[in-house]
């Protein structure tokens, strides 16, 4: 059993560079971009594939239960992050968006003191979607550290969402929010002839069952105030909402005829990101 998985981890990870390997051959203005992703996919993919720990899942009356209450399942704790190698893997995460961006490598000092275990549970907590909150707080600032953290997570966080999401039922959660980890969607399929739509977590890349027409991120179901972009081929589609002003790209799997990667689809659909940004929408965050 514990083979196969780590066979099917190797396999889904080779199709994910190669993937990011055609987009930059394909798309040479964006060669530098690719080629950073692989770099921080291959650091990831090595994290993931060298944990070893359990996961303590919770009791399956209990996971019913925050299910019914749109509680997300996981929590920091769960996650088996020890000190010396999560600092690691931050430290060389932060030392690549370095030097591919260089208006970050100014922020380079000073990284030996970062305590990322600490701002690793900060991170946690940012991200998830809080309903008790009327406003929305502050977007907390992203600079280096707080990317390469949120980036170190990933690993950590996919790990434990495979094992956590097939005991969620989906037909009771439909919310905006990720059901493992309560992070925000940044990507979504739509996949049977009804247009169901899954959402895919920014986070822990989980993939939830959630409503066709509302925002995800105000819950806006105003249909005058959703719109849609559809690609020229109609694979595509990149959703808005004038509400909140945030965005979400989307695969329609009915009509995709390369072979989909899903996993790397966030990151192979960048025009679409930049496109969004120019007509002053935001990505999806709570
Ligand atoms: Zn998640
Ligand atoms: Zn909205």
């Amino acid at each position: 059993m514990e083979t196969v998985t780590a066979k099917g981890g190797e396999e889904r990870a080779r199709q994910v560079m190669e993937a990011l390997a055609e987009a930059g051959t394909q798309n040479p203005e964006l060669a530098d971009f690719y080629e950073f992703h692989q770099r921080i996919f291959q650091l990831q993919h090595e994290a993931k594939a060298q944990i070893t720990a359990t996961l303590e899942m919770l009791d399956q009356e209990v996971l019913r239960a925050r299910v019914r209450q749109g509680l997300p399942q996981l929590s920091f704790a769960q996650l088996p992050l020890e000190a010396e190698g999560f600092s690691r893997l931050a430290t060389e995460i932060a030392q690549t968006l370095a030097q591919y961006d260089p208006a970050l490598a100014v922020e380079t000092d000073g990284l030996e003191e970062v305590d990322w275990l600490s701002l690793a549970g900060r991170r946690f907590e940012q991200g998830m979607a809080d309903e008790s909150e009327e406003e929305a707080p502050e977007e907390a600032e992203m600079g280096l550290v707080e990317t390469a953290v949120d980036l170190a997570l990933q690993p950590y966080l996919e790990w434990a969402a495979e094992q956590v999401m097939p005991h969620v039922d989906q037909e009771r959660w439909k919310r905006g929010c990720c059901p493992v980890c309560g992070g925000a969607p940044d990507f979504a399929t739509l996949v049977e002839e009804t247009g169901a739509r899954h959402l895919m977590c920014s986070r822990c890349r989980s993939q939830w069952l959630y409503k066709r027409l509302q925002c995800p991120f105000c819950n806006n179901a105003d249909h005058t105030k959703l719109l849609y972009y559809p690609s020229e081929d109609e694979v595509y589609r990149l959703y808005v909402c004038k509400a909140c002003k945030h965005y979400l790209k989307a695969l329609d799997l009915r009509k995709a005829s390369h072979r989909v990667v899903l996993a790397a689809e966030p990151l192979l659909t960048v025009a679409m990101d930049l496109a969004a940004q120019e007509q002053g929408y935001k990505v999806g965050a709570f």
